[in-house]
């Protein structure tokens, strides 16, 4: 199934999960895809590292094994900075003999010590060449902060418009922890022309090191709310794991209230969280009339 078409329907509820580490066996995440099948997303995304070398194919079985064994609808995450013209065919190729017809077209980041393969500069000429092809429906991201190279918010979402313009059907923003920027970068990105679905990235937190992560990899603003809880529940992870869950729920709650097109969850492969956050808002995401 092709996303697009759910969001005239509903509010769409995703989860995003990442394969095992290239040491690890592939096998440590179909414990994840069996917990976290019985909550029925809309859709599991797949991530995929920016530097290939057999990432790509943990990518391509776990969306295959999310589409034959559980019934999910998969999309799989293609990273294009560092592939040639003639990789991403073959990356393609292997998509769709395996009936995975949804990508979430990126950039990817620069891998220290490669050269950037030059075909595909930016995300918007992976969408452009991936939507000639005709075959797939494309999601692509979005930063509701900025991303961090470019000059302003202004001038990115410049260049968001050309991803939407070149064929993505859809838009998976960046984690934030403050609701106020999303709805003012929504709003900047509809004076913008944007018009496509734009799914809020969710990320409930669950413990100190990973905050710490993500704010020094993507530049999150944590709004003051989100500090005193860390501080309070920092040394007792029990409690700050419980402080994260109801963090996003309440995050989720005011977003659906306000119409937003969907909720991308980032699992962190972490099914308990996902099963009380799925548990605490699917009476309120099916409640939510559609604007
Ligand atoms: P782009 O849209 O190309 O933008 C990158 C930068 O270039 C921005 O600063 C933009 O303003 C600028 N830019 C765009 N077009 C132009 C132009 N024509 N001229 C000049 N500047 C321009 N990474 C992975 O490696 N694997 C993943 O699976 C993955 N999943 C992700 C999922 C989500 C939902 C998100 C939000 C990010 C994900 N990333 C992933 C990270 C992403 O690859 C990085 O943030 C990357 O730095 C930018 O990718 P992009 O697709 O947004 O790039």
């Amino acid at each position: 199934m092709k996303i697009a078409s759910l969001f005239s329907e509903k509010t769409v509820f995703s989860f995003e999960i990442f394969p095992p580490k290239k040491t690890a066996p592939i096998d440590t995440i179909y414990s994840t895809l069996e917990a976290l099948q019985d909550l029925k997303p809309d859709f599991i995304s797949v991530t995929f590292g920016a530097g290939g070398s057999g990432n790509g194919e943990n990518t391509l079985a776990i969306a295959r094994r999310l589409k034959e064994r559980y019934g999910i609808t998969p999309m799989a995450h293609l990273p294009c900075i560092h592939y040639t013209r003639t990789q991403i065919d073959t990356i393609l190729a292997q998509f769709q003999e395996n009936g995975i017809e949804n990508v979430l077209a990126l950039r990817g980041d620069r891998v220290e010590g490669m050269t950037p393969a030059e075909d595909f500069p930016h995300a918007a000429d992976l969408v452009a060449y991936i939507h000639s092809r005709g075959e797939f429906d494309i999601a692509a991201a979005c930063y509701p902060e900025c991303h961090p190279e470019a000059p302003n918010l202004d001038t990115d979402i410049r260049y968001l418009k050309e991803k939407v313009d070149a064929g993505a059907s859809h838009l998976i923003t960046q984690l934030f922890f403050d609701n106020d920027i999303f709805y003012d970068f929504r709003y900047r990105a509809a004076r913008a022309g944007i018009r496509v679905p734009i799914e809020a990235g969710i990320m409930p937190v669950t413990n100190r090191k990973q905050i710490e992560r993500m704010v020094t990899m993507c530049g999150a603003s944590l709004p003051r709310k989100f500090t005193k809880m860390v501080q309070r529940f920092e040394n007792n992870p029990a409690a700050l794991q419980d402080a994260g869950i109801a963090y996003a729920i309440d995050q989720i709650v005011d977003l659906v209230t306000d119409g937003v097109d969907g909720i991308h969850l980032y699992t962190m492969n972490n099914p308990y969280v996902a099963r009380k956050i799925s548990e605490a808002v699917g009476g309120i995401l099916q409640a939510a009339p559609k604007c």
